[in-house]
């Protein structure tokens, strides 16, 4: 099982900023900004070519959930980075699709 799957089912901690039904988001353990936060969906779904025309919503669900997440930690005005790592020339390190949502200092390089 991924290791998101595993922090899904409390099998290895988290420190969680928000959970629902279908979405989960945690800090990310290795931090590239003040606010660093990944917002994934429970069910195992790989990378962003996965997502079509069925599971679409995912993405906007994920947006969602990120604009609230900013909000709540007061970097709604400031501006974040919303981040999709897809495949291995992205350097995607875990393949269950996560959002990183980053903010709280002016970014000058990608995650
Ligand atoms: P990516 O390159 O988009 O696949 O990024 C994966 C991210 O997951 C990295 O920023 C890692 O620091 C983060 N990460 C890996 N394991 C954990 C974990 N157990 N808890 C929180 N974040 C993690
Ligand atoms: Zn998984």
């Amino acid at each position: 099982m991924c290791v998101f799957c595993q922090i899904v089912k409390g099998e290895i901690p988290a420190d969680k900023v928000y959970e629902d039904k279908n979405y989960l988001a945690f800090k990310d353990i290795r931090p590239k900004a003040p606010v660093h936060i990944l917002i994934i969906p429970k069910e195992h779904i790989e990378k962003l070519t996965d997502i079509d025309e069925s599971n679409k919503h995912i993405m906007g669900d994920m947006t969602v959930i990120a604009n609230k997440i900013a909000k709540e930690l007061g970097i709604d005005k400031s501006g974040y980075r919303i981040v999709i790592n897809n495949g291995p020339d992205a350097g995607q390190e875990v393949y269950h699709i996560h959002m990183h949502l980053l903010g709280g200092k002016r970014l000058i390089f990608a995650t």
